[in-house]
């Protein structure tokens, strides 16, 4: 079975045709800037890569130019569309209507059309996504992953805010969290790494990209994540807060006489390292500056290793324990001082890593010395692999 894995953003279309036999990736790319003059797609197929500049106005029209390349008579990959037999869609959002991968269906899509109240920038782009898939392949089977459903086995009173309880009621407030088709592969990979069952184990996820979160997985299960209500909350990131005294944003709003979206603004785009360091909100930038001594950067690198780790320390809280710390995204897999920062603010609670060993990128290692108290791994996500691996398993069934 091949499966074409789908993820778009407000103006990007993420690709992988995957071949379910061997769970190998056949081709994959990014469509870039949908919906502007200069949109390009970066197609790549074994190993090679091939930039094709198509402006399209839409991501239907850029599905259209993807498919194309994936049939391309010099580099394509399959011979005809009928070759894919399934979709599978990345849904930032499933809100608290859904738990698990789901088939589909014209109902499906009107429920997740109903989420974009709490997703109003994230869910709308993946709507137009299944929308293009099913006007061009129609009777494509196609699979919703959701990126919050992992986290629905979050107990009650950790999901609910110290908020007057009518809000929860009227407006479904709640922490969801997200990224957790990456934190279910990460935690479930480690477990075969270390060679013990998921269900045995207490993992703490670092998933820190340029969205950036951490997950306490017991037994196989979310019991707590760090974004909340929406992907702002939790630990700050490269250009968004994190957690912050909510009062902080009534009192700007006041002072500066800011909009709504104007503070959402500041809190989505300006703050976070980018924020404190005024530099960039790339960490690679960041260490540079850090590195000649830029003062604003060093202060800005020190309160996100601490924030970082103080998150792990809270989630030992919420498994009674903490056996493995797995690092992964791109922060997480390649920023080498950074992994290397946050674990010297956790040698109290015997995390020990070999500086050797942490000395890598992108690769599946365990950092931490035989005699560190709690494993620290780096783990490479594949949330494409598991939304293909739901789909397969779905549709496999019809
Ligand atoms: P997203 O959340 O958009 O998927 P990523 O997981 O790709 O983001 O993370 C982006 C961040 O990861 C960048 O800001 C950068 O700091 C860091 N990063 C990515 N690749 C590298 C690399 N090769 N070396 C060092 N840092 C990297």
């Amino acid at each position: 079975m091949k499966v074409l894995v789908i993820n778009c953003g407000s103006s990007s279309l993420k690709y992988q045709l995957i071949d379910m036999e061997n769970e190998q990736v056949l081709a994959k790319g990014n469509y870039e800037r949908i919906g502007q003059k200069n949109s390009f797609v970066t197609h790549k197929v074994a190993g090679e890569k091939y930039v094709i500049e198509h402006p399209v106005s839409s991501h239907k029209e850029a599905f259209e130019i993807m498919l194309e390349q994936l049939q391309h008579k010099d580099y394509g990959v399959i011979k005809d569309l009928n070759e894919i037999n399934a979709i599978g869609h990345r849904i930032p959002h499933g809100t608290d209507m859904f738990d698990k991968s789901v088939l589909i269906t014209d109902e499906v899509i009107a429920e997740i059309e109903k989420t974009t109240e709490l997703a109003p920038i994230h869910n709308p782009p993946t709507i137009n996504g299944i929308k293009a898939c099913k006007e061009i392949m129609p009777g494509k089977p196609m699979v919703a992953v959701f990126d919050t459903a992992f986290h629905h086995t979050i107990p009650e009173e950790r999901y609910i805010y110290p908020v007057p309880y009518k809000y929860y009621e009227k407006y479904k407030m709640r922490k969801y969290g997200f990224h957790g088709t990456s934190h279910r592969y990460v935690s479930a990979r480690v477990a075969e790494l270390v060679g013990k069952p998921v269900t045995e184990l207490k993992t703490i996820v670092c998933h820190l990209g340029q969205g950036a979160s951490l997950c306490a997985v017991l037994n196989g299960e979310s019991v707590d994540t760090s974004m909340g209500f929406t992907p702002v909350a939790g630990i700050p990131m490269c250009a968004r807060s994190g957690d912050l005294d909510p009062s902080i944003v009534t009192f700007l709003m006041r002072k500066e006489g800011l909009t709504p979206d104007e503070i959402d603004t500041i809190l989505n785009k300006e703050s976070g390292v980018l924020g404190i360091s005024g530099i960039s909100p790339d960490f690679r930038d960041i260490e540079k500056a850090a590195d000649e001594g830029n003062e604003r950067a060093v202060l800005a690198r020190k309160s996100y290793c601490y924030l970082v780790a103080q998150y792990i320390a809270k989630y030992g809280v919420s498994m009674n324990g903490i056996d493995v710390i797995a690092f992964t995204a791109g922060i997480g897999e390649n920023q080498i001082n950074i992994r290397k920062m946050i674990c010297e603010n956790l040698e109290w609670l015997g995390v020990k890593i070999d500086l050797e060993k942490n000395n890598c990128r992108g690769e599946e290692v365990e950092i931490s010395t035989p005699d560190s108290k709690i494993k620290v791994w780096i783990v490479p996500t594949n949330e494409e692999l598991v939304i293909a691996r739901d789909t397969k398993q779905i549709v496999e069934k019809l």
